[in-house]
């Protein structure tokens, strides 16, 4: 039963082959036998996730019917659930229980998902390989010794090693793709603004999306039908109304036009994995698409620009952490200065200190012009490339990530070696785009995914692409062997 995805539930429950409070119960055996290996997640809810299984069951059985009515998931643990931990994988909140729901979390229990569990992140969602986790490193189902990749590694882990069909992500700079990309997953990221932020804990508001990770195109479809819509509680939600994603899935790539930008096959690029990219290009030609050499003559500007915007963000977005309005408080304080120090000093760990660091420099009154505001002049020139390039294409393809999972601990001490493994991501969440991940082949027996990005509101696109290029391959059908 825990291979089945998304969409083989929804049929399977609703032609009654089984009820969603014996699946729930088998997955959370599964979880119990198997997670250790992986530390995928934060929290379990076994309770809520009986009663919510239940409460579906009981509506199925009143003759509602829905594709996420009954459907097992986890959230990543910095969406806010009410009365349950989330701890943004940090010390910092490692006692908060949020009083109210995220809209994504009320909107899929609305829609019936049963909630197993929140799963371990990277601290603050900073990071690329989910080490910074104050409740450990996830491990990499395909390699134990591997990273699952970050932030949302405990997702994409728990997912990849088939202890649920599907999880929510958030991605700030690639946070969704890159993980799924490490572990042989699909994972979306939303346009800005298509799901809503709040109750979503911020790490950069301007770039953070939430969105879904699961295994196929289609059940990616399934998951963000259940998270989209326009929100009045977040100020940056837009008011556009939700096309069907599944309905978009069966479209023909009959002429589908494909840019390949130049400047993402450079010397930092594994070779291995441009072949890869390579084979999956000629696979969607031969589904009908044509094929075109762009470029992005600003991207090499992106991963400074990204590494001042974000931390520049999170100075500001983590400053109410300070023992008194929210977070951890020290014990025994000497003074008001004292506790402010000590709190945040033995909270935050060290790469969220660093990000508050580098960002509160850039936005210190002798070096904002210099590096914040001449960041945001980068940002709007990588934006005016992407349009440039959607004038002449459908959709933008090119590797997820440079290089496959590397070891655990392998990039520690080298802050900037882990950064640079954002290269293909961050371009999407700065100029605010759709991007998705998929599964395009193993080098040594480590997952390769290829990102596809589109024009804003262009998820249905994705979906559809993706979708089709997994009816023809079977990569993604691939399990890593132990789980
Ligand atoms: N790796 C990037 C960072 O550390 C992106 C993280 C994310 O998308 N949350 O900032």
């Amino acid at each position: 039963m825990h291979q089945l995805t998304l969409a083989e539930i929804a049929r399977g429950l609703a032609d009654k082959k089984f009820s969603s409070e014996e699946l729930t119960k088998v997955l959370l055996a599964r979880i119990a036998q198997l997670d250790p290996q992986l530390n995928s997640f934060i929290s379990l809810t076994e309770e809520l996730a009986l009663t919510q299984a239940k409460a579906a069951d009981a509506r199925r059985a009143k003759g509602e019917s829905g594709a996420l009515l009954g459907a097992p998931i986890a959230h990543k643990d910095l969406f806010c659930t009410q009365g349950i931990r989330t701890s943004c994988g940090s010390k910092m909140l490692d006692n908060f229980k949020a009083p109210y729901d995220a809209t994504v979390v009320a909107k899929l229990a609305a829609a019936g998902a049963v909630t197993l569990g929140k799963t371990n992140m990277d601290e603050f969602a900073m990071g690329s390989a989910n080490e910074s986790s104050y409740y450990g490193a996830v491990k990499n189902p395909w390699n134990l010794e591997h990273v699952p990749g970050g932030s949302s590694g405990g997702s994409a882990a728990a997912v990849a090693a088939r202890l649920l069909p599907a999880a929510t992500g958030t991605d700030t700079g690639g946070s969704i793709r890159q993980p799924a990309a490490l572990t042989n997953l699909t994972g979306l990221k939303p346009t800005y603004g298509r799901v809503s932020r709040w109750g979503m804990i911020a790490y950069a508001s301007s770039l953070d999306q939430g969105g879904p990770l699961a295994r196929t195109a289609e059940d990616c479809a399934i998951l963000l039908q259940g998270m989209a819509g326009f929100d009045p509680n977040d100020s940056t939600s837009i008011d556009e109304p939700v096309p069907d994603y599944s309905a978009s899935l069966n479209g023909s790539l009959q002429g589908l036009r494909i840019g390949v930008p130049k400047e993402y096959f450079g010397p930092g690029l594994d070779p291995r994995i441009a072949d890869l990219i390579h084979n999956s290009v000629k696979e969607l030609e031969k589904l009908g698409a044509v094929v075109k050499e762009i470029s992005l003559p600003n991207m090499q500007h992106a991963i400074p620009a990204y590494y001042v915007i974000a931390p520049a963000e999170a100075s500001s977005n983590l400053s109410r952490f300070d023992g008194v309005r929210f977070g951890y408080r020290c014990e025994n304080p000497a003074n008001l200065i004292d506790l402010y120090k000590r709190s945040r000093g033995e909270g935050f760990g060290p790469e969220v200190q660093r990000r508050i660091m580098v960002g509160a420099y850039a936005l210190s009154a002798g070096y904002y012009d210099a590096y914040y505001l001449k960041a945001q002049k980068i940002r709007r020139l990588i934006k005016n490339d992407f349009m440039a390039a959607f004038n002449e294409v459908d959709i933008i393809l090119g590797p997820t990530t440079p290089n496959p999972a590397w070891k655990l601990g392998a990039k520690n001490s080298d802050p900037v070696a882990a950064y640079l493994e954002d290269v293909y991501t961050i371009t999407a969440n700065l100029a605010g785009l759709p991007g998705l991940s998929m599964p395009a082949g193993f080098v040594d027996g480590l997952p390769v995914g290829v990102q596809l990005l589109a024009p804003y509101f262009q998820e249905g696109r994705l979906l559809n692409v993706a979708h089709q290029y997994q009816l023809n391959t079977d990569w993604h059908t691939r399990t890593p062997t132990g789980f």
